[in-house]
């Protein structure tokens, strides 16, 4: 069945019919979900999904934007909640440029801290990195990432890129984004990666893939993603739906 490795169903997108539309999953082909966090706030709400739901599994951490008001006691609460049974990896974590605030400065020392969280607690790290290529590849061999292993959620880089992950042993995370029009790069990353290196995502609610695009997403539009994937490689979407289930399972220990 179908893996769904990254999506936000915490988000108040879902607030009028979140349970309704995670009660359709399973007949719809989604057999397992990992929330991912951004924050205190949507740790404990995913940790409550994750509760009320067999099939959703949490990530734990704080992502590059939300982290201007971090402080050592939420880096230890966090690492607290990396012993819940139905966490699965510290993420998101990174950098993101695409806007002044935070600082670069604030966003490396808690993205530092996080990756040394995972090794800490032994879990595999999901990376969020935009417009900030060159100092999160640094930071991660600074870092030895390698050994935590992890996914590059979202995957916005180019094949050079790609590259230096997939031989540091991450997993490239792909979505909606391989259906755009302006997804090329993505497709051409799609190409090069062998296709036990992809694990599949929406980041739901954002993101929703053609002919969708910018409404609301969700995991059952995940199918979109996976016949595009099957289509550059070469392989049915049913092949596909299995191989980045086995993969997405690797990645998270599942
Ligand atoms: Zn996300």
């Amino acid at each position: 069945m179908i893996f769904e490795t990254h999506a936000h169903y915490d988000d108040e997108a879902f607030d009028a019919d979140r349970d309704a539309l995670l009660l359709s999953m399973t007949e719809h082909g989604i057999g397992t979900i990992v929330n991912a966090t951004a924050s205190k706030k949507t740790v404990e709400q995913s940790i409550e999904l994750s509760k009320k739901y067999p099939f959703i599994y949490t990530t734990i951490g704080v992502h590059p934007s939300d982290c201007a008001e971090m402080d050592e006691d939420e880096l230890k609460w966090l690492g607290d909640m990396c012993s819940y049974e139905k966490a699965v990896a510290v993420g998101e974590i990174g950098l993101d440029y695409h806007y002044d605030e935070p600082s670069k400065e604030i966003q490396k020392k808690w993205f530092e801290a996080q990756l040394d969280l995972a090794r800490r607690v032994k879990f595999p790290v999901i990376i969020h990195s935009r417009d900030a290529a060159k100092d999160t590849l640094d930071i991660m061999k600074s870092m030895k990432a390698e050994e935590l292993g992890g996914d590059i959620h979202c995957f916005s880089y180019s094949v050079e890129i790609a590259r230096e992950y997939l031989n540091m042993g991450f997993f490239i995370g792909v979505g909606g984004v391989i259906t755009f029009k302006n997804g090329k790069k993505l497709r051409e990353v799609v190409e090069y990666a062998p296709i036990e290196q992809i694990v599949i995502e929406t980041d739901s609610p954002y993101l929703a893939p053609e002919p969708f695009r910018g409404k609301r997403n969700s995991s059952l539009n995940l199918p979109l993603v996976t016949e595009k994937i099957a289509e550059i490689k070469g392989l049915s979407p049913e092949k596909v739906i299995e191989i980045t289930e086995e993969n997405a399972r690797r990645l998270y220990n599942l």
